[in-house]
């Protein structure tokens, strides 16, 4: 019998081990379409069984999934844009050309410009030296931006190869695509498993569409991502799965501006009248505190073995971005900063996302 693959997670489809990637049992086999119980319970149940596929398959994968494809849609989410481009990834899709779907535009929050958000992503790409790149932005859970998206992976060529790192919905865009006109209107069957949990893909699956072949590749799993380094649950309530919240302090030196357990920004020197606004998903708890406390806050939620302490110099009208979390934003001053994060934890700075651009 020819080799059976996933059609939801595109593992390779085996009854002897429960235990591992692809297994259905016995008796279910031999169906033309057939789904793996790990994503058969994912979908259904929402049971995360069996944990992410690992860094190293997933490689593997990506790179036999570019050998194939004629054209490449890269998936970034907005709200962990950094993240979503890590130097090592970047260098493994080379210098082809990329058509960029910068996903989840529905968590910004409602008064947010959209042009504006993507001038911002244009000189983002700019200053990360990456030219050959198509920007759209859009939102698989909305439709925003899905007919520009569509039309642009029309001229991908026969074979269309979705990739990003972990989680950002490369699975709900390719979703959604399958039942626009260039996907063949397919509403019903089986889909590519969306789940909340980082690692579900794992291994290219190929889908057929109207002239073309669509393919879903596991995510790449950067380094660094707080959402990576905790256990499900937390992932959950971290991961931002509605609007953004905003969070506005007035900071002086020796001032505490943290996310209980997570991550604590202390103010070593403050401009006149600076504030920090921050932003993450609503799972998660702000607190305003002093230097005194931070042993205590730092000693809530997921308890992490070692803290890295950074000092960080911030403009008014820039951004610190903690990795998988969220950021800061100085508004009306400078800050001097020192930043506390468990040992690993990027950090990026960067311009405003959000709010007036100075
Ligand atoms: P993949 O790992 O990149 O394939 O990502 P998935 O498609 O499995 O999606 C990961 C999580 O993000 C799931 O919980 C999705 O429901 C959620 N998600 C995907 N796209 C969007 C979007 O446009 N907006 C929002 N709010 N959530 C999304």
């Amino acid at each position: 019998m020819a080799d059976l693959y996933c059609r939801g997670c595109g593992a390779k489809i085996q009854s002897t081990d429960p235990g591992q990637f692809g297994y259905v049992p016995e008796h279910l086999l031999g169906q033309d379409s057939v789904i793996c119980q790990r994503c058969f319970r994912m979908i259904h149940y929402g049971r995360h069984e069996l944990g992410a596929v690992k860094a190293d398959q997933a490689l593997q994968a990506i790179a036999q999934g570019l050998d194939w494809a004629s054209g490449v849609v890269l998936v970034v989410d907005i709200l962990d844009f950094e993240s979503g481009l890590p130097p090592e990834f970047l260098r493994l899709l080379g210098d082809r050309e990329l058509l960029l779907a910068v996903n989840k535009v529905d968590l910004l929050p409602a008064q947010t410009p959209l042009p504006e958000v993507e001038v911002w992503v244009r000189r983002r790409l700019k200053s990360l030296g990456l030219s050959r790149v198509d920007v759209r932005l859009m939102s698989a859970l909305t439709g925003y931006g899905f007919p520009a998206l569509a039309d642009a992976v029309a001229e991908l060529g026969g074979r269309v190869l979705f990739v990003g790192v972990t989680n950002v919905g490369k699975s709900s865009i390719l979703e959604r695509l399958l039942t626009m006109r260039i996907g063949g209107g397919q509403r019903k069957g089986i889909k590519p498993t969306v789940s909340p949990y980082p690692g579900t893909t794992v291994s290219v699956s190929q889908w057929q569409g109207s002239g073309l072949t669509f393919a879903d590749s596991p995510g790449f799993v950067p380094q660094g991502r707080i959402s990576d380094l905790v256990d499900a649950e937390w992932a959950v309530k971290i991961i931002p799965h509605r609007s953004l919240t905003s969070h506005l302090y007035p900071v002086s030196p020796g001032d505490l501006v943290l996310i209980e357990g997570l991550c604590v920004v202390e103010c070593v020197e403050a401009g006149e009248n600076g504030l920090l606004l921050g932003f993450t998903g609503s799972g998660v708890r702000w607190q305003k505190s002093s230097r005194k406390h931070l042993d205590k806050w730092k000693g809530k939620g997921p308890a992490f073995a070692r803290w890295d302490e950074r000092t960080v110099s911030l403009k008014a009208g820039e951004d610190l971005v903690v990795s998988g979390l969220g950021w800061v934003s100085a508004r009306k001053a400078p800050f001097r900063l020192r930043l506390h994060v468990p040992a690993g934890v990027k950090h990026f700075i960067r311009p405003n996302l959000i709010g007036p651009k100075i």
